[in-house]
């Protein structure tokens, strides 16, 4: 697992809980994101919530899972494709401009 740097100071520091990783600061101009160190903490990493799971598990509630919605469409006389992984994909695509499962 990364670190997951922040900058302080002169130096990228682990904001995880229970490492302290910390790492000079060779190119200000390198985001937190480009400095690798391997993490030593013992929390699990950050649960990521990503659009196209939400939306997924949002239909799932709602009784709309891939399977009914093949059916639905096989009933309709449509291709029983989905697509939906291409979608889910799509969607985590988008939720990542607003801040969503980065
Ligand atoms: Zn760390």
């Amino acid at each position: 697992m990364n670190c997951e740097f922040t900058q302080a100071g002169k130096f990228m520091v682990c904001t995880r809980p229970g490492c302290k990783n910390r790492v000079p600061i060779f190119n200000p101009s390198l985001p937190a994101t480009k400095y690798y160190a391997t993490c030593f903490s013992t929390a699990p990493p950050r649960q990521t919530l990503r659009l196209g799971s939400l939306v997924a598990d949002t239909f799932a509630k709602l009784g709309i899972t891939e399977s009914r919605y093949l059916a639905a469409k096989r009933k309709l006389g449509l291709a029983p494709k989905c697509g939906c992984n291409a979608r889910k994909r799509w969607l985590d695509e988008v939720g990542k401009h607003f801040g969503m499962g980065v």
